[in-house]
């Protein structure tokens, strides 16, 4: 029997930790934390993803606030922006929505957050915390959301991941090299695989985590999977549909998997719900630092 992991019960419960942490936080005299989403041009699947982020942060207690850019905008006003976010004081966490338009610079953009307020943990002095971690992982750390979530929906699944197998498809620094980077904190033994891997569905059938993080639908077929292996799907792929309408699928053949894999996300509702979550858990992190350090 294939255990089906339910990333959105998960996300529901992460999101009410953070709703009773920013009461707490508000009653000890500290501040509403505000989270700035800024979305350049209109990218429909963007506008989808930020509108979710600030009303999740308004429901959670936080301020959100949606700065929307024009297409036309060039790096000198995106930084401009960043700049402003990084000095006003009711911003606690500012996210830059990717992907930015290709004539933007977005190493420019992602390294001039202040990365006090990098709630997306994508910040070179942040990532680079990350990679240099020994041990345990601090626990102010702004970390990657989505690498985040995937390694609570690990943790709750199976407890101790030390001395397991993770096998990682996918290296972008968004997701594969960061959670990568988590299992490795978090002992397990890891391995990285791209595009150019040899034997990817033998490198596959070895491990005992299995996340796959590329955006190819259903590439990890049901053999790829050990038995009883825990399957993280990260991939989000919108297909057609047998009845003509478009469907959301994972980078994993969900069908396959039941019987072989021991546990499973699903898309939607897996890995998903968890990265939002998580955002918003930074964004406390974040504003809790803050008042910490002003004491
Ligand atoms: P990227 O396109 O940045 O990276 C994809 C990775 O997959 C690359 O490392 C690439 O290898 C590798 N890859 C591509 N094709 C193959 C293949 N045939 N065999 C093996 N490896 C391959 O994608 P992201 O990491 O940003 O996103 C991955 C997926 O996760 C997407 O579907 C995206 O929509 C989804 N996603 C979901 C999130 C969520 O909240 N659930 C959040 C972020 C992303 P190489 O480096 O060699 O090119």
């Amino acid at each position: 029997m294939t255990r089906i992991i339910d990333g959105k019960a998960a996300a529901g419960r992460l999101r009410d930790k953070v709703v009773r942490e920013v009461q707490d936080l508000v009653a000890a005299g500290g501040p509403v934390p505000g989270l700035a989403v800024v979305l350049v041009g209109r990218h429909p699947a963007s506008l989808a993803y930020v509108g979710t982020k600030t009303k999740m942060a308004e429901a959670a207690g936080m301020a959100g606030r949606l700065i929307e850019l024009p297409d036309t905008t060039g790096t000198e006003e995106v930084l401009a922006t960043v700049a402003a976010l990084n000095e006003d004081q009711g911003v606690h966490g500012i996210l830059v929505q990717l992907p930015l338009p290709d004539r933007i610079d977005a190493a420019r953009v992602l390294g001039a957050i202040d990365p006090a307020k990098d709630v997306d943990g994508f910040h070179p002095l942040n990532v680079g915390r990350l990679f240099s971690a020994s041990g345990r992982i601090p626990s102010d750390l702004l970390l990657p959301c989505t690498p985040k979530g995937c390694m609570i929906l690990l943790e709750e699944a199976l407890g101790d991941l030390g001395g397991r197998h993770a096998v990682v498809v996918g290296r972008s620094n968004i997701v594969g090299k960061p959670l990568a980077a988590l299992l490795l904190a978090a002992n397990c033994t890891v391995t990285i695989a791209h595009s150019r891997s040899r034997d990817l569905s033998g490198l596959c059938r070895g491990a005992e985590i299995l996340v796959a993080a590329v955006g190819r639908p259903e590439l990890v077929r049901g053999d790829w999977i050990g038995h009883g292996a825990t399957v993280l799907d990260v991939g989000i792929n919108r297909v057609a549909g047998e009845d003509g309408k478009s469907k959301l699928v994972g980078d994993v053949a969900f069908a396959e998997a039941q019987g072989r894999a021991g546990a499973i996300t699903p898309v939607p509702g897996g890995v998903g719900p968890m990265t939002v979550a998580c955002l918003l858990d930074n964004t406390l992190i974040a504003a809790r630092a803050r008042h910490r350090r002003q004491g």
